[in-house]
């Protein structure tokens, strides 16, 4: 019986840690990224030229059974393309939602999810009136293309209108935002195969630096059922909507007054690198299995764990591999500021050890301050 081949468009490392929970199935991979160098490039053969033409995409098409993308940020055409031939998990509804910010905002308040109230932005004068309507501070952001809080402006008086419109215009239309006073940002990664079957990792509490990815912690402290439950309840009506398959994962405020729905990514993703140690099946394993059509793995953590970005540039290997509880995974990246070029998984008895832990790993990072910005 020959292999069944999973052909992921984007060779990054969410691509390359697929392919590292996959090979253990005997599945085989090919990637479509035009750079040689990517992540995943020793990990199967790889399509994609410098313009990415038809060509190439049908040529990748050919060498995979089932298909599946590691970033949301590629056409949609792509994907119509492929469905159009084989198989492809998430399908292009699920793409076409999480890409564009208001349609993301439209899908959370069809399935009552709450969320900050926004204004679509296409004129100077909208974002004038969206000031007026929904007050200040707004966040502004670009309704595509928006990473990693890239293309944001943090609208705080009035008199910064015409500030925020020079800087985003261009990319309009934008969208503005309510500010929401969030305790932190909790996520949630969900799994749901092709036969409906659904699996939720626990909420996981995730601290930013500049925008990026500082570290996560899982399970979040200090959440309890009911809030595990409706995160869980929102996640599941998302994933039923879009009838998703593969991995999606949920962005949340912690409010005062509950979970706040932020974005969804139809992918697996960054805030879900820990379960590669830390849960019984990881998001990688259960992404894969999904798009197989494999039954799935069991989500559960038994020991609390952090994941903590390599940002920028590497730590000293040695360092970290003394540490017993330690786990390093580098992607194989040339250093870049703010680049990720890896992750480190600690796992410990209990919350408090893994604060120590974690305290520990930033000692040895050469740029602690991407991890504790106070520092
Ligand atoms: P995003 O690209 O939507 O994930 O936004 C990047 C970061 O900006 C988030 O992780 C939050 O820290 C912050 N942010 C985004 N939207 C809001 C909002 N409506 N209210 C407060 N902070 C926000």
């Amino acid at each position: 019986m020959s292999r069944l081949r999973i052909g992921i468009l984007g060779g990054g490392q969410l691509g390359r840690m697929m392919a590292l929970a996959g090979y253990p199935l005997d599945l085989a991979f090919s990637f479509f990224d035009s750079n040689p160098d990517c992540p995943s490039a020793a990990l199967g053969p790889r399509f994609g030229d410098a313009d990415n033409s038809e060509a190439s995409l049908d040529a990748f098409i050919a060498s995979a059974d089932v298909f599946t993308y590691e970033f949301e940020n590629i056409p949609v055409s792509w994907v119509e393309r492929i469905a159009a031939q084989k198989p492809v998990y998430p399908g292009v509804k699920s793409l076409a939602v999480s890409q564009n910010r208001i349609n993301e905002k439209k899908l959370f308040s069809s399935l009552k999810i709450p969320s900050a109230r926004f204004a679509e932005i296409r004129s100077e004068s909208d974002l004038q009136q969206a000031a007026a309507t929904l007050g200040l501070p707004l966040v502004i952001k670009t309704v595509t293309m928006g990473y990693d809080g890239k293309g944001q402006f943090l609208l705080k008086t009035e008199g910064q209108v015409s500030e925020a419109w020079a800087q985003l215009g261009a990319q309009a239309p934008l969208i503005a935002e309510e500010f929401i006073h969030f305790k932190r940002e909790l996520s949630i990664i969900a799994v749901r195969g092709r036969d409906g079957k659904t699996v939720c990792y626990p909420l996981t509490e995730n601290t930013h630096h500049r925008g990026i990815l500082s570290h996560s912690i899982a399970p979040a402290q200090f959440v309890d059922s009911d809030t595990q439950l409706t995160a869980e309840r929102y996640i599941s009506a998302i994933l039923h909507e879009l009838d998703h398959v593969g991995a999606i994962t949920l962005e949340t405020f912690e409010t005062r007054n509950g979970l706040f729905a932020n974005e969804t990514a139809p992918r697996v993703h960054n805030s879900g690198h820990w379960t590669i140690e830390g849960s019984r099946c990881s998001q990688f394993e259960n992404h894969v299995r999904a798009v197989a059509g494999l039954p799935l793995g069991a989500t559960t953590c038994d020991r609390p764990t952090a994941m903590i970005n390599i940002i920028g540039q590497h730590p000293a290997t040695e360092d970290i591999l003394q540490l017993p509880d330690a786990h390093l995974h580098l992607y194989g990246k040339s250093e870049r500021e703010g680049r990720k070029l890896g992750h480190i998984t600690l796992t410990a008895n209990n919350h408090h050890d893994l604060a120590t832990g974690i305290t520990q790993v930033a000692d040895m990072l050469p740029n602690p301050m991407a991890l504790f910005p106070g520092k």
